[in-house]
């Protein structure tokens, strides 16, 4: 199932995209999902983030090329790198990725996103995949300079606007196999494999769940492949993973 989070004459709702058609749903879809019959096209919905997290986890250097790649070189990390995003990020598709004024350069990192399903703690790499919902694109949109001048992550990855999800949670998505892509203005920048993650997604999964209880709806950033770079206003920026909804933002 393809699950979105729409809004339509002032009210929100989730609903199973087939096609052109959005069936609406009573409920969030965590637990089952609750047909209320009405049908309407996509086209008289505005999409939204097709979920409401509490918090949005996200890993660094999940690609050992794209560690290396970063300004001074990183090695492979031995255990993965988490970092937050704050919700106050999060943008839809087609909305606007704001430029902030006191940054000169603002990247796009195409990343797989896993979107939580039950609440979950201290569960195993077996276990991570009866917690797993779907799976979505996100940009971890990041100032780079400001990475750079601060030393640590927080108001490089934070700025409102830079976290864009969607459009849909595929329910039934593998990524064995699969590919990321991001296109710049039409232009393909990066083109990773899934299978090159250092740290696989049942074990980003339990890893996390250790440190931290995961709920419905909770959003996992999995990490970027190499091929980063900047964006400037005006651009067109799409996250494109092989068998998903592509994820398109502008800047401005
Ligand atoms: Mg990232």
């Amino acid at each position: 199932m393809k699950i979105v989070r729409v809004q339509k004459d002032g009210e929100v709702f989730y609903a199973v995209r087939q096609g052109d058609l959005l069936k609406r749903l009573s409920e969030a879809p965590f637990e089952r999902c609750a047909f209320t019959g009405e049908e309407i096209p996509v086209s008289a919905a505005k999409l939204l983030v097709p979920c409401e997290p509490t918090k949005i986890v996200a890993v660094g250097l999940n690609f050992a090329k794209h560690a290396a790649e970063l300004q001074g070189g990183h090695p492979a990390p031995a255990a993965p790198i988490l970092f937050l995003k704050p919700l106050s990020a999060l943008i839809a598709h087609g909305d606007a990725i704001e430029y902030p004024a006191v940054s000169q350069r603002v990247d796009f990192e195409a990343e797989l996103a896993v979107v939580i399903g039950k609440q979950c703690k201290n569960i195993t790499p077996l276990d991570a995949k009866d917690c797993i919902f779907g799976y979505t694109a996100l940009n971890d949109v990041t100032a780079r300079d400001i990475q750079k001048i601060d030393g640590q992550w927080t108001r490089a990855k934070s700025f409102d606007t830079f976290c864009p999800v969607g459009p849909c949670i595929d329910t039934e998505y593998s990524p064995k196999g699969r590919r990321v892509q991001s296109v710049l203005n039409g232009r393909v920048m990066q083109d990773g494999a899934f299978d090159d993650m250092l740290f696989d997604i049942p074990a980003l999964v339990s890893f996390i769940s250790v440190c931290m209880t995961l709920f419905p709806g909770d959003i996992i950033a999995t990490g970027t492949p190499e091929g980063i770079g900047p964006m400037r206003r005006g651009d067109t920026i799409e996250i494109r993973i092989e068998g998903l909804c592509s994820l398109i933002n502008h800047v401005k």
